[in-house]
């Protein structure tokens, strides 16, 4: 096919092949999975919850939005008569978006994790609509980079929110949340947790599980989870009627239905005994990476990691996050600049870099790569071999571990 779009795919495909990816929000998925996205299931509408539809012939996905739903209580191992799912948000944004919309008013308070220490965008922040449609204050880390919850009960006792967001998109450690809940409980708020990073490692049973914790749980599907782009939201259930309605009517048309079923294969994946094993080696991955890294001299915030990523501040080599990511970028290895608490830099040009192990791990890499890996950084930004010459290292690296599904 004579197509410019087409050329360009495969060109994509063999920059993936011939990179190192260690962007942590990022993942390979399935043969299945990709199949399952370019299948015919997105000729369909079918707005509405499954069984009810205002669109008719619906007998085969009613039934496939019910199996992906009843895989999410399965890998999440929580009971249906306690939980509500929804597998239709398009993306973590809107779950978090349709979340808020469900259980709190307009104006209503809400404390969350600042982006700045780690928190996400649409946490509050100014510039997303989350930030302008509710009253949002702010929680970060101590010095040492680790989330002080003593600090974060005096703020919520101070700010009495309606709801706190525990979880992060760049935070290096284990979450506790059942200190989350006692801070919740003791002012009365309720516990949205956005698992969007490490719902893998949770369901691999790595990182602590919320759902013993939580109200409610948001989370993307691609990222450690190894899924279709798009999101779940898991609700107690008297709180799942007004999320699901700000879902839809509220946010969305139609729901879309490969993505759906892409996630229900993705979530057959993860409860297969080999994603144990897949998101205990991300783990070890990054725990091999962030000691070798430090071993070269590396300032690793927060001194190392507890899951699949990692902070390296990057300005005592006299770097910027920008200057950092292009370099690597040059010898193919690919990152995304980042704040680092307490950052005097701004977002566009921050301080850091952040690096994560969920892509490199489904390439099938194992602490021995990581450890050439640290050596190729090190080497890249700390100008110890010509740039070109690290490119060739790399790629070869990269050859050894073509991911196929
Ligand atoms: C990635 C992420 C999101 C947003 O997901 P999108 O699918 O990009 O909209 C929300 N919250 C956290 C913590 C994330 O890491």
């Amino acid at each position: 096919m004579d197509s410019n779009i087409i050329k360009l795919l495969q060109l994509e495909k063999d920059r993936q092949n011939e990179t190192i990816n260690l962007i942590p929000s990022e993942n390979f998925v399935s043969k299945n999975v990709l199949t399952t996205l370019g299948s015919v299931l997105t000729n369909k509408y079918a707005e509405g919850k499954s069984h009810q539809r205002y669109y008719f012939g619906n007998e085969v996905v009613d039934k496939i939005e019910d199996e992906t739903k009843s895989l999410v209580y399965k890998v999440f191992e929580i009971s249906d008569t306690e939980w509500g799912v929804n597998v239709q948000a398009y993306s973590g944004s809107i779950a978090n978006l349709a979340a808020y919309l469900g259980v709190l008013e307009l104006g209503d308070k809400v404390l969350a994790m600042s982006l700045e220490h780690g928190g996400h965008l649409t946490h509050g922040h100014g510039v997303s609509f989350t930030g302008k449609l509710f009253k949002f204050e702010h929680y970060g880390v101590g010095k040492d980079g680790l989330l002080d919850y003593e600090n974060i009960l005096e703020q919520a006792k101070k700010f009495n929110p309606k709801l706190i967001v525990a979880g992060a998109t760049a935070y290096p450690r284990i979450i506790d949340f059942k200190k989350f809940k006692e801070i919740a409980d003791a002012v009365g708020a309720k516990l949205m947790v956005d698992l969007s990073h490490i719902a893998g490692l949770v369901a691999g049973g790595v990182h602590l599980s919320p759902f013993p914790y939580a109200d409610i749980v948001t989370t993307t599907t691609h990222k450690t989870l190894r899924g279709p782009r798009g999101a779940i939201i898991i609700s107690k259930k008297e709180l799942s009627e007004n999320i699901d309605k700000a879902i839809f009517p509220g946010l969305q048309g139609g729901p879309q239905l490969h993505t759906i079923a892409a996630i229900g294969i993705s979530l057959e994946e993860a409860s297969r005994s080999s994603f144990k094993e897949y998101a205990n080696q991300v783990v070890n991955n990054a725990k091999a990476l962030s000691k070798e890294l430090s071993n070269f001299g590396f300032s690793v915030v927060s001194g190392g990691t507890d899951n699949h990523l990692m902070l390296i501040d990057v300005t005592p080599l006299k770097l910027t996050g920008s200057e950092a990511g292009k370099k690597l970028e040059e010898v193919g290895i690919i990152v995304n600049k980042n704040m680092i608490p307490y950052d005097l830099r701004k977002p566009w040009d921050p301080s850091g870099i952040r690096i994560g192990t969920p892509s490199v791990t489904t390439r099938g890499m194992k602490e021995d790569d990581m450890k050439k890996i640290a050596e190729l950084i090190h080497k890249t930004l700390q100008n110890k071999e010509d740039l070109g010459k690290i490119r060739e290292e790399v790629k070869s690296l990269a050859n050894n571990f073509v991911f196929n599904g």
